[in-house]
């Protein structure tokens, strides 16, 4: 057995059948592939939630190394973000194990700049734009120029392009099951020498920022302030993904708490709603079942107060997002990935 407490920061004791530490591309190439089922690939388990032991191989991103190049780009090669403003761009190849908030400090170090609002989100470069991870206004994938990848099933490379990852709100393809047997060996990022400061985010909008160094001191500081951290106490980050709701379903909302709904109007007509402010409504901040709660500073979060069992994980997320459901009519889904005995489950199977 292979032992996981380690591998996922909700810190929980389970384990896989087997485990595989991936250091190269050369490492996947030598598996007796196509790899029998189950299998899942792990970066630094910090967005992933075992509901019981995995029965299966547990293959683990730790390929390293960061390659920064200049690049002289012409004006229809350009923007994926904002990058039109700057004077000098970078083509960044990160090794898919490579820690993201290391390669963060690391860029900054160099004078590179755009990731400075994704500071200190636990997890590596690899897994980050599976699930197109976004802080303060800013996602990974905006960055994204494409992933080099090894399919499992049949041993191929495959470059993915920016448009063919599909990034969306916490989404890209390779959430879809016909992806899943894709394994990000690098990530190809376009970044420039030009700060951009992105503060439309409370917290983040009366400051001034000198540099991007300044931006990401801020965003440390307010994840801090409200988010606990890993290393002590176990989570997974945001447990459910904020719903996106109609406008009618807001203006409800909003006529039952006299205006005071927290949303957030999205491009295609509906609003974006905080799921943690549902949860806070629902009487669900700060709740302790157990050996597991929410944090009392941001009740989207789930924590392992302790030896928190992962049933106890389970329950306590049905029982929130009953609570929400009841109170609102709202269905809360995870953000994070749940896995069970035989791999990867939705939220309605476990
Ligand atoms: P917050 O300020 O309490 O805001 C609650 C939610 O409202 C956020 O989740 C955010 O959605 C949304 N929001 C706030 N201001 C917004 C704006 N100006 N425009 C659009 N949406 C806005 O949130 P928080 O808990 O302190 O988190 C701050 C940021 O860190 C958020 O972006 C959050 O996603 C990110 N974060 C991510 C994780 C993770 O596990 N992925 C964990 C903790 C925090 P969005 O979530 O869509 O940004």
């Amino acid at each position: 057995m292979f032992d996981l407490s380690s591998y996922n920061t909700f810190n929980l004791h389970v384990s896989a059948r087997e485990g595989i530490e991936i250091k190269c591309t050369e490492d996947l190439l030598a598996l007796d592939l196509p790899l029998s089922e189950p299998y899942i690939i792990l970066g630094g388990g910090s967005d992933v939630l075992f509901t019981e032991d995995f029965d299966g191989l547990v293959l683990i991103n730790r390929i390293l190394g960061i390659d920064v190049q200049k690049v002289e780009l012409s004006p229809s090669t350009l923007p994926l973000n904002e990058l039109d403003q700057a004077e000098l761009f970078y083509e960044v190849r990160v090794g898919g194990g490579v820690v993201l908030d290391d390669l963060i400090v690391g860029l900054l170090q160099h004078g590179i700049c755009g990731l400075e609002n994704l500071s200190l989100i636990p997890g590596t470069v690899g897994a980050a734009p599976i699930q197109n991870i976004g802080a303060y206004g800013v996602e990974i994938g905006d960055f994204i120029s494409s992933l080099e990848t090894i399919n499992l099933r049949t041993g191929e490379k495959r470059i993915f392009t920016h448009d063919e990852c599909q990034f969306g709100y916490r989404y890209s393809i390779f959430k879809e099951p016909d992806f899943r047997s894709f394994f990000i060996t690098h990530v190809n990022l376009r970044l420039s020498n030009s700060f951009v400061p992105q503060q439309n985010y409370a917290g983040l909008q009366s400051n001034e920022f000198k540099d991007a160094f300044a931006m990401r001191d801020r965003v440390i500081s307010l994840r801090n302030e409200k988010l606990p951290n890993p290393k002590y106490v176990g989570n997974a980050g945001s447990f459910f993904k904020n719903p996106y709701v109609s406008k009618e379903t807001v203006e409800k909302l909003q006529d039952a708490y006299e205006g005071k709904v927290p949303c957030y109007l999205l491009e295609d007509g509906n609003y974006k709603l905080a799921a943690g402010w549902l949860i806070d409504k629902a009487q669900c901040r700060g709740l302790r079942h157990g050996q597991v709660g929410t944090w009392g500073k941001q009740a989207l979060v789930i924590v392992n107060l302790g030896n928190a069992k992962p049933h106890e994980v389970v329950a306590l997320a049905r029982y929130v997002s009953a609570e929400v459901k009841s109170k609102f009519g709202i269905d809360l889904v995870p953000e994070v990935r749940l896995y069970g005995k035989h791999g990867e489950l939705a939220w309605d199977q476990i």
